[in-house]
């Protein structure tokens, strides 16, 4: 579905990502874990171009992202960007749903102002995305009379309604009440077991370990270890990894 070969970012001098080599296969689930600042949400966010990668390429279907000039560089113009996001969805710590239109009418504006849905469309991607995340029973409610748990589960049905090729987790319940972190995990393994394409960045190692096909570990913009969620979390062959795993255990 989705690769990054030579992945790299800079911000001036500070080289982010190194070198990033990915192939993401249909229906997989694939955790990065890392350290603060080890470039985990530059890397979540290059693959949607909230920022423009230095260097390599991302290929979404085949398909490169961005239009190759005759010089061989290429520019990132609103069309294919604006493609791109519509097959890639993302949630952040922060669910930022808009405050003045209701549960449903979040979830349906995706649908409605990028792709053109009609009515009909968009109330029933409404419908079912919300049903999926359990909460068919609060399209009518304002954002602010939902829970943290409750909107980061809105949030997830907002770029489910996209239908998107794969979805981005980017500290999903890192700003939750820990009462609160498990109904959002339990909406996002149960993506994962209905075969939904997932790079999810968590430090929850547990939840890693049940829905992880692969686990990456990332240190200073590198993928130094990777594996099956066994391999990685329980034997890890690296320093870093066991010295992370310790501080996180
Ligand atoms: P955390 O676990 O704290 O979220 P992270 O692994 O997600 O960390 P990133 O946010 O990807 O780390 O940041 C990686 C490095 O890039 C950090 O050193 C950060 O300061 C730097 N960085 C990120 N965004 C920018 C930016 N817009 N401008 C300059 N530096 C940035
Ligand atoms: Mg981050």
């Amino acid at each position: 579905v989705l690769c990054l070969e030579g992945l790299k970012k800079s911000f001036g001098d500070l080289l982010v990502l190194d070198n990033i080599d990915l192939r993401v296969t249909k229906g997989e689930t694939i955790v990065i874990l890392g350290a603060s600042g080890s470039g985990k949400s530059t890397m979540l966010r290059c693959v949607n171009f909230m920022e423009v990668p230095s260097g390599g390429r991302i290929i979404l279907h085949g398909e490169q992202v961005g239009k190759e000039n005759q010089n061989g560089s290429r520019t990132y113009d609103e069309k294919s960007l604006s493609d791109l996001r519509s097959r890639v969805g993302m949630v952040f710590q922060h669910f930022n749903l808009f405050p003045h239109m209701t549960v449903k009418q979040n979830v349906m504006e995706g649908p409605r102002t990028v792709l053109k849905c009609d009515q009909a469309e968009c109330e029933r991607r409404a419908k079912l995305y919300l049903d999926k995340v359990g909460l068919g029973w609060k399209a009518d409610a304002w954002p602010s009379e939902l829970s943290g748990g409750q909107q980061q589960r809105v949030a997830i049905a907002r770029a489910l309604a996209m239908e998107p090729d794969i979805m981005l987790f980017d500290e999903a319940t890192s700003a939750l009440d820990p009462e609160l972190v498990g109904e959002v995990l339990e909406t996002m393994k149960q993506l994962a077991e209905e075969g939904m394409t997932m790079l999810i960045v968590t430090h929850e190692l547990g939840f890693a370990y049940t829905v992880a096909d692969r686990v990456l570990f990332l240190s200073k913009g590198k993928i130094l270890e990777q594996g099956a969620p066994e391999a990685v979390l329980i034997n890890p062959k690296e320093e870093a990894t066991k010295n992370f795993l310790r501080g996180h255990g």
